[in-house]
């Protein structure tokens, strides 16, 4: 199984250095799978580090990084990614998920795992080159698809309560089932998530985000009382409520169906972001009245209004895609409105407007946002949006909005008319977009110039340069 020529090396050169080195990890679970991986995991009783460096001078020196208070270096070969570490025991106490470590052997470094899948290892010893080393039946486990911890699963969670995210992770992504008793072990030991740093959770539930059916792993966050500790607005979405017999559908299982319909359609997070988060401020905006039943008006503002607060608690980027997710949130039910059958150009161009470059992603959120099991209603709802992107496309020919830039801009505006910095500027501005999305102009610097001109005039300006 280890054909790969840094096997040999290491093993090599461990044999040389009197160390005795084994691969272990993910690597050798994705070797067994079938899932190619470029990080390699090798460990070393006694010191790795020493291990490395004397293997990274028989391939030509790559750069080796060394962290020395962990006891690891690392060095890519041929776009693999190599990491030594000695083997180490790990006690912990209650407080921390971070160890107490001292140097130990194979066993120890295996028992520290998290999964039995998790802690095969492979030798790297002369004579017993690629012999497996399973002590908690693994390869078992990785064949009957279940995910286990290999030492009592209170203790493995209490200890790393990350590991808990992990196993739905992983769960998730393998489509692998978590053992009845590791379950209820995550279910106990959830509210210890709390020791754990949030961006390390999100990193596992990105993940999650980006597995084929992300509601898979989901819906095992809720049941073990993990989401309520990170997400409780996601927690919040479900349950039906029903008055005079009249019920609305669960948002949460409905936004998960939306995910999981948009990750047939995209591999942008940010994209799946949106989609998690589009109806997240119903239950806040949620009214029933007699005459129009239940209404969740406003949600999509506010919303978005919450998307800032969201991703800076979930420590999420609070660059441009946090405020992509913010725009389509907020933008997410103005295709409907386009999909009525007379809608002038404006509410169009609007629409382009506002959206701009992500009207493409916009529409592919609608579209995704259709969850109704009737497939005649799915097929109308998407014939709808079809002539809706229809018009948007002849719009945009016509008027190249999507990135639309003022075609008179401020400075201009000052020397035509000669002011002093002033609203009435800023006024003119808007005046000439408002002309343009409505349609009185085109999309033009001539057009908008002349409108300009009117204007200011209107205004009670004098022009005193004519603009070109
Ligand atoms: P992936 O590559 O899909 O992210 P992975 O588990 O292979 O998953 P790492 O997160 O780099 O990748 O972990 C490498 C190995 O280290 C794991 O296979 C597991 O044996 C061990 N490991 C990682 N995190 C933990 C943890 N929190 N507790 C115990 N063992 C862990």
């Amino acid at each position: 199984m280890l054909n790969h020529k840094i096997f040999e090396i290491v093993s090599q050169t461990a044999e040389e250095l009197n160390l005795r080195a084994f691969v272990i990890g993910g690597y050798v679970r994705d070797l067994y799978l079938g899932r190619p991986s470029k990080d390699i995991d090798i460990v070393v009783e006694g010191k790795g580090i020493e291990l490395a460096l004397a293997t990274a001078k028989k391939i030509g020196n790559p750069k080796v990084s060394i962290f020395k208070s962990f006891g690891t270096a690392a060095f890519n070969y041929k776009g693999l990614d190599v990491e030594f570490v000695g083997a180490r025991k790990e006690s912990y106490n209650r407080n921390s998920r971070k160890p107490i470590v001292e140097n130990g052997s194979l066993k120890d470094d295996q028992d520290r795992r998290d999964f039995t899948i998790n802690a095969l290892a492979l030798s790297l010893q002369k004579d017993s080159y690629g012999e497996l080393i399973d002590p908690f039946d693994g390869l078992k486990d990785l064949k009957e698809k279940r995910i286990i911890t290999p030492l009592n699963p209170d203790v493995t969670y209490s200890d790393d309560p990350l590991r808990m995210m992990r196993a739905i992770r992983f769960s998730a992504q393998l489509n692998f089932k978590i053992e009845n008793e590791s379950f209820e072990s995550i279910k106990r030991n959830a509210e210890r998530l709390k020791i754990v740093s949030v961006e390390r959770t999100m990193v596992e539930f990105n993940k999650i985000m980006m597995c084929p059916l992300p509601s898979e792993g989901i819906k095992l966050l809720l049941e073990a009382k993990l989401l309520e500790q990170f997400f409780p607005e996601m927690v919040k979405l479900k349950g039906i409520k029903e008055k005079n017999g009249q019920k609305h559908k669960d948002n949460f299982y409905h936004t998960l169906q939306v995910v999981d319909n948009i990750c047939n359609n995209t591999n942008n997070l940010w994209l799946r972001w949106a989609a998690l988060l589009h109806d997240i401020a119903k239950p806040a905006t949620q009214r029933f009245d007699k005459k129009s039943g239940w209404t969740f008006h406003g949600h999509e503002a506010l919303g978005a209004k919450w998307v800032p607060k969201i991703f800076k608690r979930l420590k999420l980027p609070l660059d441009s895609k946090m405020k992509y997710v913010q725009k389509l949130v907020n933008l997410h039910l103005r295709p409907i409105v386009l999909s009525q059958e007379i809608v002038t150009d404006s509410a169009v161009r609007r629409l382009l407007f506002d959206a701009g470059e992500d009207i493409d992603d916009l529409m592919t959120l609608c579209e995704a946002d259709i969850t109704s099991k009737n497939k005649q209603k799915v097929n109308k709802y998407l014939n709808n949006f079809k002539t809706v992107r229809e018009k948007l496309k002849d719009v945009e020919e016509r008027d190249n909005l999507r990135n639309f830039q003022p075609p008179v801009d401020g400075k201009e505006i000052i020397e035509a008319f000669d002011l002093e910095p002033s609203p009435l500027i800023g006024n003119i501005k808007e005046a000439i977009k408002e002309a343009i999305l409505e349609g009185d102009i085109p999309n033009e610097r001539k057009a908008a110039i002349k409108f300009m001109e009117k204007k200011g005039q209107e205004f009670g300006l004098t022009l005193v340069k004519k603009i070109n």
